[in-house]
């Protein structure tokens, strides 16, 4: 309970001998003790509340102990706790259905991972059996997960100390028409330039040894990166041309957080393989998984695919995931995102990008939105170099401090704030953390021009 001092000591004590942490020096961290957390809200020891304007990692859309998914997970204990993958399993079966009926046009079937890393190792895996090729197209500016395929397919600085652990990758840059790499001066110059650097890249590396191209419909982390107008279209309209799947990296940006069930669908475009994970069933048990067109499953109707998990289609986050749908139906997720992301949120981040200098731009959808902070408005200089650490990232963790000492939890991502509280938030509580990133931004403010 809060203000115990004995158990949060304990805690922290624990966590600090024994748990080792992601990304992290083990000595250079002193992780926050949580002791409860409740919708979009969570409190540490001392009582301290935090509003959640990350999901936790962009994953809690339904926030914390939503009744319908504790009840679901309670249930399936009840009934059936555990069963292994090779058995028939009601609520396996029942979320298979419908994921592939939510999905694409052409989607037949689902295999199920423990998240979303090794959904893209096996979303490969599948490109790479059915083409007869082996190497795989992945954007600069991405995030694909940890293991050794997709921390490769990462395109940014989380792979530099992996190395290249999958020697079939090969990177490219899309549209960012904020920072563009094709001098583009409209979004339509930016798609057209963008997709001829894709046409030239699929053409040098040889069309015939390419199994896909693995995109986030739109980049999480890495900026909230929408496709310009046309790009989605014309990157499928390649693979078609030279016979290269396309796997939608939906693991973020799948499951309400752009207003759709899956981000590609406000787009028009029909990927062969999508991976997702996260919000399937709001993280509450570890779920993943790969949607596999009928025509990667025709691959392996007669030919055993050589893969598998212990966990594959677990029940307990099987029954979340169906309760996902039922709540996501009942509580009208998918309008009240694009709603509040219309009506809400988009307007409130233009008008703090116009009164604020540090802003260089907002940009988003639905839940889904980056304000991109600058030393320099003009050349656009962010606020704090690529990849800053310590003293050189002290500018944007002065305005990170500043939202955390107000009570909001952001998200924060090289010189980039990013909006992405659970789809549940009620509008009160939606501007009342924008209240606190706006005043936040005069820390960011005393920057500009030094
Ligand atoms: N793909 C995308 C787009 C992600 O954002 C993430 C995680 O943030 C992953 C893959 C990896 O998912 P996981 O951390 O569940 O392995």
């Amino acid at each position: 309970s809060f203000g115990d001092t004995e158990a949060q000591r304990e805690v922290r004590e624990n966590d600090r001998q024994y748990v080792f942490h992601s990304w992290s020096a083990q000595g250079a961290i002193n992780p926050l003790p949580i002791a409860k957390g409740e919708g979009v809200r969570f409190w540490d020891y001392d009582g301290t509340e935090y509003l959640d304007f990350s999901s936790q990692l962009v994953n809690l859309n339904l926030g914390h102990q939503h009744p319908g998914l504790v009840k679901a997970i309670q249930d399936q204990a009840g009934r059936l706790a555990t069963i292994q993958p090779a058995m028939a399993n009601d609520v396996r079966g029942e979320l298979a259905k419908r994921i592939v009926e939510h999905s694409f046009e052409g989607a037949r079937s689902v295999f199920f991972t423990n998240g979303g890393a090794d959904a893209v190792e096996y979303a490969v895996r599948m490109a790479r059996h059915h083409t007869g090729r082996q190497k795989v197209l992945a954007r600069y500016r991405s995030y694909h997960g940890s293991t050794s395929t997709a921390i490769t397919l990462t395109g940014e600085p989380r792979r530099w100390a992996n190395g290249t652990l999958d020697a079939g990758v090969v990177h490219f840059h899309g549209p960012y028409p904020y920072r563009s790499v094709f001098y583009s001066e409209t979004p339509e110059q930016e798609t057209e330039r963008a997709l001829a650097h894709l046409r030239a890249t699929i053409e040098l590396e040889g069309p015939a040894t390419i199994a896909a191209i693995i995109l986030e419909s739109v980049t999480g982390t890495n900026g909230i990166l929408i496709p310009t107008p046309g790009y989605l279209a014309g990157v499928r309209a390649l693979c078609d041309e030279f016979g290269i799947l396309l796997i939608a990296d939906e693991v973020m940006a799948g499951f309400g957080r752009t207003g759709h069930w899956f981000a590609f669908q406000a787009f028009d475009v029909h990927p062969d393989l999508v991976t997702f994970a996260k919000g399937v069933n709001s993280g509450y048990v570890p779920l993943g998984g790969v949607v596999i067109s009928e025509a990667v499953h025709q691959t392996f109707d007669q030919k055993p695919f050589p893969g598998g998990l212990t966990y594959s289609g677990h029940p307990l986050g099987a029954a979340a995931g169906v309760a996902t749908f039922d709540i996501f139906e009942d509580e009208g997720i998918l309008e009240r995102v694009r709603d509040l992301g219309e009506r809400v949120v988009g307007p409130r981040l233009r008008e703090i990008a116009e009164k604020h200098p540090s802003v260089g731009e907002v940009r988003g959808t639905g839940l889904f939105w980056a304000i991109e902070l600058v030393k320099d408005p003009d050349t656009r200089e962010p606020l704090i170099p690529f990849n800053a650490a310590g003293e050189a990232a002290a500018p944007f963790n002065a305005v990170v401090a500043a939202c955390k000492q107000a009570g909001l939890w952001p998200f924060a991502a090289g010189n980039r704030l990013q909006v992405a509280p659970p789809l549940i938030i009620s509008e009160e509580d939606l501007v009342k953390g924008l209240d606190i990133i706006d005043e936040a931004l005069n820390v960011a403010d005393g920057y500009v021009g030094e």
